[in-house]
């Protein structure tokens, strides 16, 4: 018996049948005699619904008012629950992530947690109560509504599990747990028992959608033990939690893939002091995020400079770098959407050669040309181009020894 939180994923809660199921599954935990908090996540699609609205009135809606709308997906299934909870006898109340005390700083779209009132919610769960809460958003100290960024739901779920000290934070989604690479994409991707917040970190941050990468900071932090499972069978998912000696036996442990990625090239920019300043500076006042940067190497003092960027912000930053090419002489701006991400992670690399050269000829014998490449101690990353992803996850899975026996 404790205190465990349940975040239901957007496939979860799809419609009424599955409220239905979420509902039977919170019970039963509630009739083990635990406290439960559950949070919620739109109805799959419905996120991406409201955008679609919302940006066929504006190509760029206000930022504070697009929260308020995004914000009712989660409002619409936390109420849902609840009423359906209600309907089979059990005390639930729905909160909104203002009523939950979930406070925020004010980056519309993409806001931090500050804090969470945790008295308030300890108050009602002591008196038996199930809360069901709105995941994805928050408030900031004015009042106004914001959100989390996409997927925030999942750190909703740890940053309540941390206010409230609850003994398991459990995140129920549409896979079995967490693989060595997407199950979508990798048939031969094996479910991973346990894995540490660092390399999930790594894992989140280089594609693996499977948690929101703020919630595993959020998780490493206050040390809130997660476990990642399906909705839809009992099976144990996987544990993400502190590093242990037996961790680091594997030199790459994941393949990971992101699509979310653009690439913008300055043609012949002056190569001289100040110049990278003036082409990040804007691109960081935008509020635009850069991942990979190459400065190729200097001839007839000039050079290419090419970085990526989300592919949200791919227009806003080519508008930019237009605008800095004619300032600083830079010859032309080249931009490409058609790329994808793909990254080996383990972090028994540390101590292990040759890993990089491995990655490079398979890619090579499947004639994928890799585009750019950047490394860290306990990962190696390649942009290709974009149709090459399922293929390149796949070999890269082989040849690493990562598939599943059959
Ligand atoms: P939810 O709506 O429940 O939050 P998400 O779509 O955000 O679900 O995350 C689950 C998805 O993450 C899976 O359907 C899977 O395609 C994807 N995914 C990507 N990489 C991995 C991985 N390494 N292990 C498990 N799932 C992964
Ligand atoms: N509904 C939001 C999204 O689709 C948040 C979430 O599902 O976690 O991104
Ligand atoms: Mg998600």
């Amino acid at each position: 018996m404790g205190l465990i939180v349940q975040k239901f994923g957007g496939t979860s809660v799809a419609n009424l049948e599955q409220i239905h199921s979420v509902a039977k599954r919170v019970a039963k935990t509630y009739d083990q005699g635990n406290d439960v908090v559950v949070i919620l996540s739109a109805m799959a699609g419905v996120t991406d619904g409201l955008i679609d609205m919302a940006t066929k009135i504006s190509e760029s809606p206000e930022k504070r008012e697009l929260d308020v709308l995004l914000a009712t997906g989660e409002q619409t299934t936390a109420a849902l629950l609840a009423i359906t909870l209600n309907a089979m006898n059990y005390p639930a109340l729905s909160m909104l992530g203002h009523q939950a005390k979930v406070v925020t700083d004010c980056s519309f779209g993409n806001a931090r947690i500050i804090e969470i009132g945790a008295e308030y919610l300890i108050d009602i769960i002591k008196k038996r109560n199930i809360v069901v809460v709105a995941g994805f958003q928050g408030c900031d100290i004015k009042g106004n509504i914001t959100t989390l960024g996409r997927g925030g739901s999942d750190t909703t779920a740890v940053a309540i599990a941390s206010a409230l000290k609850a003994d398991l934070c459990e995140i129920y989604t549409d896979v079995d747990g967490i693989y060595t690479a997407d199950p979508n994409v990798c048939e031969k991707a094996k479910k991973i028992d346990k894995i540490s917040y660092d390399e999930m970190l790594n894992m989140a941050s280089l594609g693996a959608k499977v948690l929101q990468i703020r919630s595993v900071g959020f998780a490493k932090k206050y040390n809130v033990p997660v476990h990642v499972r399906s909705s839809f069978s009992e099976e144990e998912g996987t544990m993400v939690v502190s590093e242990d000696a037996g961790m680091e036996s594997l030199i790459v442990s994941a393949v990971t893939h992101d699509k979310d990625q653009a690439r913008i090239t300055l043609k012949k920019v002056h190569d001289q002091p100040g110049i990278a300043a003036k082409i990040f500076t804007p691109i960081a006042d935008a509020g635009i995020v850069v991942d990979m940067i190459i400065q190729n190497t200097r001839a007839q003092g000039q050079t290419d400079l090419t970085f990526t960027v989300p592919k949200k912000d791919f227009q806003m930053a080519m508008e930019i770098e237009l605008k800095v090419a004619e300032e600083i002489g830079a010859v032309d701006v080249l931009g490409d959407k058609n790329i994808a991400k793909v990254s080996v992670i383990g972090v028994g690399m540390k101590n292990h050669s040759g890993v990089a050269s491995i990655m490079f000829n398979t890619l090579a014998k499947e004639n994928i040309n890799i585009i750019m490449i950047s490394t860290s101690e306990i990962r190696i990353s390649c942009i290709i181009e974009e149709k090459y992803t399922e293929l390149a996850v796949r070999v890269l899975h082989t040849v690493f020894g990562l598939d599943e026996e059959d």
